[in-house]
């Protein structure tokens, strides 16, 4: 009797990209063969043929099938009836000549590749799915779900398919850069100047020219400057305050009075009626996204494209009264600076991610160096 001890040829969870797993493997592959053949002649030099290429996909893709569907393997392997899940039921499952796990599927009457019509079956949950799917994701110039899907259905069947496409394109760092999204805490509250009784420019001022000084040849030492609020309120700002004459009569008043009723009028209006308006959040009403101490970031810049945005840490978060914080300190490769959220774009890496970071380019492995600091 032949017992068959299973041992990995290669252990998967090493590598951060598909073709170097499968390199790899392949490499693996020739060495074995080559240490098995006697002459010298026959044994395998030079680059890898598409042959062994594929050779080794079917070993890893047997391995992973292995691990992700063990019962269904076996009884299969054992030419048993298959219990199959409720994921798997409709698929109708077969073993290939490679003892590679096929879907039977209905299309063996189309004119399609044999692939097409019986792809290999994945499990979205193991990490190998997540490597091709980051591939395919990179060889197709970085396709968006429903194209990396349906491509990745034309060799292979992953069940949960379409979650793990999102999945990858979510996660994907060029993507996120080209479609970067500043954060948006909920809206604030509105600043007291807004809500306090008082005059335009009471607060702030326009001042375009300097100072106009009224000539007045009669008293030359009268240097009070043409103010905003003697168009305004007819008077400077810093004379005293009027009385209430919101509730006299209106036969009773000067013209002077007149015109400050009417001033006090829409003042109670506005207060009474329009500030309630503002009590609702029009939008931003929740705290969406938010960033946290040693998050990676883009810092959104208007003069420049997505791709050359650049990269930073946030290193403190500077909270309002209340609690949110729309201001934070981001270390750069040049210095600390200081930006609102409103210019902060979150990378979908996080600082424990790093295994699933991905490693397939140079930019991810610009992040993982980042988050190694
Ligand atoms: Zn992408």
């Amino acid at each position: 009797m032949v017992c068959e001890v299973h041992t990995p040829i290669i252990d998967i969870k090493r590598f951060s990209s598909y073709i170097r797993l499968q390199r790899a493997c392949a490499y693996a592959l020739r060495f074995i063969y080559n240490s098995r053949t006697k002459n010298v002649a026959d044994r395998c030099r030079g680059p890898l043929s598409t042959d062994e290429l594929n050779k080794a996909t079917m070993v890893i893709v047997k391995e992973v099938q292995l691990e992700s569907f063990p019962n269904e393997y076996t009884c299969l392997i054992n030419k048993l009836p298959v219990k199959t899940s409720r994921n798997l039921s409709g698929l109708n499952i077969f073993l290939d000549q490679n003892n590679v796990i096929r879907v039977g599927g209905r299309l063996n009457n189309s004119e399609f590749a044999y692939d097409k019509k019986h792809p290999i079956l994945l499990c979205s949950k193991h990490y190998f799915t997540l490597l091709l799917h980051r591939h395919e994701h990179n060889r197709l110039l970085h396709a968006g779900p429903l194209l990396l899907f349906s491509n990745i259905r034309n060799t292979w069947w992953p069940i949960g398919g379409r979650n793990i496409a999102k999945k990858v394109v979510h996660q994907c760092i060029t993507c996120s850069r080209m479609k970067a999204k500043a954060i948006q805490p909920i809206m604030g509250n509105l600043p007291s100047e807004r809500l306090l009784s008082g005059y335009p420019f009471l607060c702030c001022g326009v001042d375009y020219a300097g100072p106009m000084y009224m000539l007045n040849r009669k008293d030359p030492d009268d240097y009070t400057p043409l103010t905003p609020a003697h168009f305004l309120v007819g008077r400077p700002l810093t004379a005293p305050a009027c009385e209430d004459t919101t509730t006299r009569a209106v036969h009773a008043l000067s013209r002077f009075q007149r015109l400050e009723q009417l001033r006090q009028h829409f003042w109670k209006r506005w207060s009474t009626e329009y500030i309630s308006e503002l009590q609702r959040r029009t939008k931003w009403k929740e705290n969406k996204e938010t960033i946290t101490p040693n998050s990676l970031v883009l810092i959104k810049d208007d003069n420049l494209p997505p791709l050359r945005w650049r990269l930073g840490r946030i290193i403190s978060l500077s909270p309002g009264k209340d609690g949110v914080s729309r201001v934070a300190s981001i270390r750069t490769a040049t210095g600390v600076i200081q930006r609102a959220s409103s210019k902060i774009c979150p990378l979908p890496v996080s600082t424990s991610d790093t295994a699933d970071t991905g490693l397939h380019s140079p930019r991810h492995r610009q992040t993982s160096v980042e988050s190694n600091q």
